[in-house]
């Protein structure tokens, strides 16, 4: 008997080296699914050192990075999972979808501290989905409001000036 490994899965199979013919034996796997063509081995009386080996140990999970705190100050001090953070998480995807599509109004709009009288219609669209998502936050449009406001101002300190 002779030992074939599947290459995808690993799994060990014995075959009859006479089964085995000098063009291969196509077999397929019956754990994946794969076809592979098992030869016979080149020194058939030596056993191969991959096939008498220990199975290789499958590779340790990393360990979870340790997630870094926000250098943001005021991020820091809400917790994402409250309703005032979900907004400011809200306000920072509204402002990337809207930087996606138009990056160079966007680079002006905020350059210019014109961001919410540029995009009136996206932040009412947003503001419209604040509204449905957290109706219980009654300052929900004001948190929303500040949050732009800051993130323009994070981006305006990163916008060369001209
Ligand atoms: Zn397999």
């Amino acid at each position: 008997m002779m030992i074939f490994e599947c290459t995808s899965c690993h799994t060990r199979y014995r075959l009859a080296p006479e089964r085995v013919s000098a063009t291969g034996l196509l077999v397929r796997c019956t754990q994946c699914g794969q076809h592979h063509r098992a030869f016979l081995p080149v020194a058939a009386t030596a056993p191969s050192p991959a096939l008498v080996s220990a199975p290789q140990p499958a590779a340790a999970p990393a360990a979870p990075a340790p997630s870094p705190a926000s250098s943001r100050p005021a991020a820091a001090s809400r917790p994402p999972t409250t309703p005032a953070g979900e907004i400011q998480r809200l306000a920072r995807v509204v402002f990337s979808d809207i930087e996606l599509y138009n990056a160079d109004r966007m680079e002006r709009a905020v350059r210019d501290g014109q961001f919410q009288q540029e995009f009136v219609a996206e932040i009412q669209e947003a503001r419209k989905m604040l509204r449905n998502r957290f109706p219980g936050v009654a300052d929900a449009d004001g948190i929303f409001d500040a949050a732009l406001d800051q993130i323009c101002e994070q981006r305006r300190a990163r916008v060369p000036a001209g």
